[in-house]
């Protein structure tokens, strides 16, 4: 099999084994992305000439007959507003077309401390507001299963890119399910942690008590091998938890024997692609012949939580960006006055979504809204985290899925509603913190359906136990693409 179709664990194999060489790697790799780019679009920037040095340091190290952590010479892509020092991060906005931080993320120094590759920066929707990618302030990334569709977003890119074999694993960032959708529209798979498992120091930030970085992979294994990487304290986020990760590959257990599996009602309602609910339902009964034990559960507030997003959200991000004021960094317009020069920079710099959520949360922080919007939303977000408090006395783990639909068309969803309702299933986690991962569990017409597994606050080992039980239990994962094959 090429080698830029392959997991990480099995390539890790191989090149302890000296059966490949970590260049060898690489060159397929971006060999494969020569080939398929123009199609999918996966890339804001590549970073080349780093990965090739970086791999050739690890063959260096294989040479030396020394032992290599295992995601060495792996080539992996971060979603672009993860920070890379000397690298362009532009969070897919004009805004930041041009800026080069001067540090790295937490993150990217631990992918360092393992020797991993870095293809580049994966595009995005702007500031990771999106659910398409469309909203990319320079282009639009195409889903490798049907170029036609959407890959998801907004770490389109990221999942795009596993998909398509421009990269073995990704990063990406999720604060209303902008992991595990992408995931589920590119068939790869997606965890987000619980918020606080992984710093966010470095990540640019969108909403900032909602964002949480996690891997795009291929199977659940080499999901579990990027959170070990990635996972843990760190004292340059504040609201980093403060409390050691478990080895989580000591979870890849082919078990779920008594393993209780709630499925709330409410994920099965309106709005769901019928075929997208037969796939979860078979999946579901699959792991009860396994030993699983399922019963309904209820999460009462559910139809009020994506309203409470769409003012959590777009209030934190009228905070957050307001520091792109032409000054400091980021795109600066001339005007006459200072004021005039703020309004061009920020008028020119952002795109239609972003101005919208800015707008939008102004709105609700404002004096006089205040109370009624936005105090409102925070209320309605701890009766959401109550609901999930209580189902999780009855069960381990929630199934749900993880979008309603499958990949839907390029330009299919113009409506921001529309859109807004495709995290229907996933903004509920993030407002409660709690870990989930999503995994291809079936087909539709060709393009792959996500299932959404849930978990207690840092139960990622139970998630990844129940999707790994799953996983091995059929052959989902070894299916790609079969785009450049036709
Ligand atoms: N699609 C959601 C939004 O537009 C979630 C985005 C995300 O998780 N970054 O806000």
């Amino acid at each position: 099999m090429d080698l830029f179709k392959q997991t990480i664990h099995t390539l890790h194999e191989r090149l302890t084994k000296k059966e490949i060489s970590a260049v060898e790697l690489a060159k397929s790799v971006f060999t494969r992305t020569d080939v398929v780019e123009s199609k999918i679009r996966s890339y804001i920037t590549e970073t080349r000439e780093q990965a090739m040095a970086q791999a050739a340091a690890v063959d260096a190290k294989l040479a030396k007959g020394e032992n290599i952590a295992p995601l060495a010479g792996i080539p992996g892509a971060l979603k672009d507003n993860i920070c890379t020092n000397g690298v362009k991060t532009t969070c897919a906005s004009k805004i930041l077309a041009n800026f080069v931080p001067p540090y790295n993320a937490t993150v990217v120094d631990k992918l360092a401390a393992q020797d991993a590759v870095i293809t580049g920066k994966a595009n995005c929707d702007e500031f990771a507001m999106g659910g398409s990618t469309e909203n990319s302030g320079f282009f639009v990334t195409h889903n490798p299963w049907d170029i036609e569709r959407v890959p998801g977003g907004s770490s389109g890119g990221s999942a795009s890119a596993v998909a398509a074999g421009q990269a073995i694993w990704a990063l990406g960032s999720d604060t209303g399910g902008s992991i595990r959708q992408p995931a589920a529209y590119c068939g790869a798979v997606g965890l987000k942690p619980t918020y606080g498992r992984v710093s966010r120091y470095g990540l640019v930030a969108y909403a900032s008590s909602l964002d949480q970085i996690g891997p795009i992979t291929r199977d659940v294994t080499d999901s579990a091998l990027v959170l070990n990487a990635i996972a843990g304290y760190d004292a340059k986020d504040s609201t980093s938890i403060n409390e050691a990760a478990p080895d989580y590959t000591q979870a890849l257990v082919q078990d779920v024997k008594g393993l209780k599996i709630g499925l709330p009602k409410e994920y099965f309602g309106a709005g769901i692609q019928p075929e997208v609910a037969a796939a979860i339902q078979k999946a579901v009964e699959q792991l009860k012949a396994m030993g699983a034990e399922v019963k309904e559960v209820s999460l009462p507030h559910t139809e009020y939580a994506l309203p409470a997003y769409y003012l959590i959200a777009p209030a934190e991000a009228s905070s957050n960006l307001a520091r792109y004021d032409g000054v400091g960094f980021g795109h600066r317009a001339e005007g006459s006055d200072i004021i005039e020069m703020y309004k061009k920079s920020r008028s020119e710099g952002f795109g239609p979504e972003v101005k919208r959520r800015i707008m939008l949360g102004t709105y609700a922080l404002s004096s006089g809204y205040y109370d009624a919007y936005y105090l409102k939303a925070l209320q309605v977000r701890t009766l959401v985290k109550q609901d999930f408090d209580k189902a999780f006395g009855e069960v381990d783990v929630l199934i749900t899925p993880t979008a309603p639909t499958t990949a839907f068309k390029i330009g299919e969803l113009s409506d921001p509603l529309a859109m807004y309702l495709q995290d229907i299933y996933t903004i509920p986690i993030n407002l409660a913190g709690l870990p989930g991962i999503s995994l291809p569990c079936g087909f539709v017409s060709g393009l792959p359906v996500g299932m959404q597994i849930i978990g207690k606050p840092l139960a990622e080992a139970t998630i990844i136990q129940a999707a790994y039980a799953f996983e091995q239990a059929n052959d989902y994962h070894t299916r790609f693409a079969p785009l450049g094959e036709e």
